[in-house]
C-alpha cells in the first residue's frame, strides 16, 4: 500500500471515510469495490482503536439472548458463517465449555436452554451442534477447573478471530480496489460550503504537515471518538455514543483446553477464559468511561476483578504478576442509552448530521460487513449485490513443504506464513525468492523471518515498532519479545526513511 499524502490532496473523492477501525476499513473496501473513488484516513495505526482490543470473537453473542435481542444474535450468527468462509486463516471455529456451579446466578437449565436457542437461531449457519454435559463430562473436558459444587455444563461453538489482521485485510482489500488509504493522518476540522461538509482539513501526524481534502460524501467511523467528531462538525451536537471500557489479561500459558464462558460471582456479568496464541485471554470488564478515548488504560482494579473471578474457577493456578504477559484496554462505542453498561444493546445506527456527514454509531465487530454494506447502499441509494471476499481469503493449493522447496524455507516457517497471511503468503515468499537473505529467521517461536518485517513496512503500511509487534505480527501477545526482534524491526523502519 502506498501512503501518498500528495495524492490525497489532489484527488476529488466520492467518499471520504474517517477512522481506520473495522467499520471504516470495510466501508472503504466495499465502496471501492463498487467503483467509488474512496479515501480512508486513520489518525493512528489501522485497528489501533477498539478493533484490536476485542475479545477476538466472531460470535452471535449468546449473552444477548438474555436481553431478548434475537434479531441481533440471528444477524451476527449469519455473519459468523460468512466470515468463517471468507477469512478461514483469521476466523476459526472455537468450542466453548460453560461449567455451571450450584448457586450460580444462571442455573444449569438456563444455560442449556440458552445454547439450544442459540443453535436454533443459527439454523444452517450453526458451526457444530451444542451438547449438554454431566458434571463428569465437564471434568473430563476441563480437568483443571474447580470441581467442588460443579453441577454440570454445556459445550457450544462460536468462532475466534485475529481482530487487528482482519481489519488490516479489509484495508488491503480497499487498496486493491483502488481506495487511497493512509494511517497516521488525523482529521482536524471540516470544510463547509452552505452548511454542507465538502471536505476536511487533516494533519499528517508523521511529518506534521497540514493539508485539505475534498469529497462528495463523508462518513465518520471513529467508534469511541464519535462524540468528538460530532462536536467538530457542530459544537453543540448531542453525544450519540456511550463508551464502556473493557480490559483483557493475556495470561502466560494455556489455562484451559477449551474456551470457557464463566459467570462472575460479584455481579451478573459473564467473562471468558480463551486459549489464544499459545497463551490465555481473560476478559472482559464492562464499565462506563467518560474521559478522552486517547487516555483509556488498564487500571489495577480491572485486573484484580478478572484475576479474582478467574481464580475462583482455577483455585490452584498462580495468578501473580509474573504470569501476566500483557494487558490491554479498549472502549466499546455503544449507541447512547441508559441502564447498566453490560445491558446496552450492541446494535448500530447511522446518523446523518445536517452537514451531510454520516456517523456510524454502535455495533460490534462481528457484524462489520453488514454495517459497511448497508452504509454504502445508503450513500449510493442502491442495494449492492457483489460477493464479499477479503484480501488473503483465497484457496491455498499447495502444501507448506511444496512452497518451502520453491523458496528455500522449511515447512514450519511457510505454514506460519499461511496461517497469518492466508492465500497471500505468496507475497512474502516472493520477497524471499528475490532476496534470499530475507528468509533468515529472527524468531523461532513463533517462526518469523525478515521478509515479514519488510512486508509489514512496504505492503502493510506499518510505521512504528508497535505497529509491527502488536498489530502485524502479534508478537507481544506470544511471549517476551527478544532484543534481536526489536533490533531487526528498528533496522527495517530506519532503512525506509
Ligand atoms: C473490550 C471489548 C471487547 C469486545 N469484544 C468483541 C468481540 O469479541 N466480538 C465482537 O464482535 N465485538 C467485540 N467488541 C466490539 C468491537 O471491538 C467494536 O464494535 C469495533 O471494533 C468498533 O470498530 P470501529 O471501527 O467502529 O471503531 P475503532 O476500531 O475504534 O476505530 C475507530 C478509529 O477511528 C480513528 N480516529 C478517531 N478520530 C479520528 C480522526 N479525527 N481522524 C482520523 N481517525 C480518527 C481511531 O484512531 C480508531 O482507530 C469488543 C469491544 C471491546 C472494547
Amino acid at each position: 500500500m502506498n501512503r501518498d499524502i500528495g495524492r490525497l490532496e489532489k484527488t476529488a473523492y466520492d467518499l471520504l471515510v474517517i477512522g481506520g477501525g473495522i467499520n471504516g476499513a470495510s466501508i472503504a473496501h466495499i465502496a471501492a469495490k463498487r467503483k467509488m473513488r474512496v479515501a480512508l484516513l486513520e489518525k493512528g495505526d489501522f485497528a489501533s482503536g477498539a478493533s484490536s482490543k476485542s475479545t477476538k470473537l466472531i460470535h452471535g453473542g449468546i449473552r444477548y439472548l438474555e436481553n431478548l435481542e434475537f434479531d441481533l444474535v440471528y444477524e451476527s450468527l449469519k455473519e459468523r458463517s460468512l466470515q468463517l468462509k471468507v477469512a478461514p486463516h483469521l476466523v476459526k471455529p472455537l468450542p466453548f465449555v460453560i461449567p455451571v456451579y450450584k448457586g450460580d446466578k444462571r442455573p444449569l437449565w438456563m444455560m442449556r436452554l440458552g445454547v439450544l436457542l442459540y443453535d436454533l437461531l443459527a439454523g444452517r449457519h450453526r458451526v457444530q451442534p451444542h451438547k449438554d454435559l454431566t458434571r463428569e463430562e465437564v471434568i473430563a473436558l476441563e480437568p483443571g477447573i474447580k470441581q467442588e459444587g460443579l453441577a454440570g455444563g454445556v459445550i457450544y461453538y462460536d468462532a475466534q478471530m485475529d481482530d487487528a489482521r482482519l481489519c488490516l485485510e479489509n484495508v488491503l482489500s480497499a487498496d486493491s480496489f483502488g481506495a487511497h488509504v493512509a494511517n497516521y493522518v488525523k482529521v482536524t476540522s471540516f470544510i463547509k460550503e452552505n452548511g454542507r461538509a465538502v471536505g476536511v482539513r487533516a494533519k499528517d501526524v508523521l511529518s506534521g504537515r497540514e493539508f485539505e481534502m475534498r469529497a462528495g460524501k463523508i462518513v465518520s467511523t471513529v467508534g469511541p471518538w464519535t462524540n468528538e467528531l460530532l462536536r467538530l462538525d457542530s459544537p453543540g451536537a448531542k453525544k450519540k455514543v456511550r463508551t464502556t471500557k473493557g480490559i483483557h489479561i493475556v495470561f502466560k500459558g494455556q489455562i484451559s483446553r477449551h474456551a470457557l464462558l464463566l459467570g462472575s460471582q460479584s455481579d451478573r456479568r459473564i467473562f471468558f477464559v480463551i486459549p489464544w496464541m499459545g497463551n490465555s485471554l481473560i476478559g472482559t470488564t464492562d464499565t462506563d468511561y467518560i474521559a478522552s478515548p486517547d487516555a483509556v488504560k488498564v487500571e489495577q482494579e480491572d485486573v484484580d476483578y478478572l484475576v479474582r473471578e478467574a481464580r475462583r474457577v482455577f483455585p490452584d493456578l498462580p495468578f501473580g504478576p509474573e504470569k501476566i504477559l500483557a494487558t490491554f484496554a479498549g472502549l466499546r462505542p455503544l449507541v447512547r442509552q441508559g441502564g447498566s453498561a453490560n445491558k446496552v444493546s450492541r446494535k448500530h445506527l447511522y446518523y446523518e448530521a445536517p452537514s451531510g456527514i454520516i456517523f456510524v454509531v454502535g455495533g460490534k465487530y462481528t457484524t462489520y460487513r453488514k454495517v459497511a454494506a448497508d452504509c454504502v447502499d445508503r450513500i449510493r441509494r442502491v442495494r449492492g449485490k457483489e460477493a464479499f471476499s477479503i484480501y488473503g481469503g483465497g484457496a491455498i493449493t499447495e502444501t507448506a513443504e511444496e512452497a518451502g522447496r520453491r523458496s528455500g524455507l522449511d515447512g514450519a516457517t511457510v505454514q506460519s506464513l499461511m496461517d497469518l497471511y492466508g492465500s497471500r503468503y505468496g507475497d512474502v515468499l516472493k520477497l524471499v525468492e528475490s532476496d534470499p537473505s530475507l528468509g533468515e529467521r529472527i524468531s523461532d517461536d513463533p517462526p518469523v523471518i525478515k521478509a515479514q518485517l519488510a512486508y509489514a513496512v512496504r505492503t502493510e503500511m506499518a510505521q512504528t515498532v508497535e505497529d509491527i509487534l502488536a498489530r502485524r505480527l502479534s508478537l507481544i501477545f506470544r511471549g517476551p519479545v527478544s532484543e534481536r526482534v526489536r533490533a531487526a524491526i528498528s533496522s527495517v523502519l530506519l532503512k525506509r526513511q
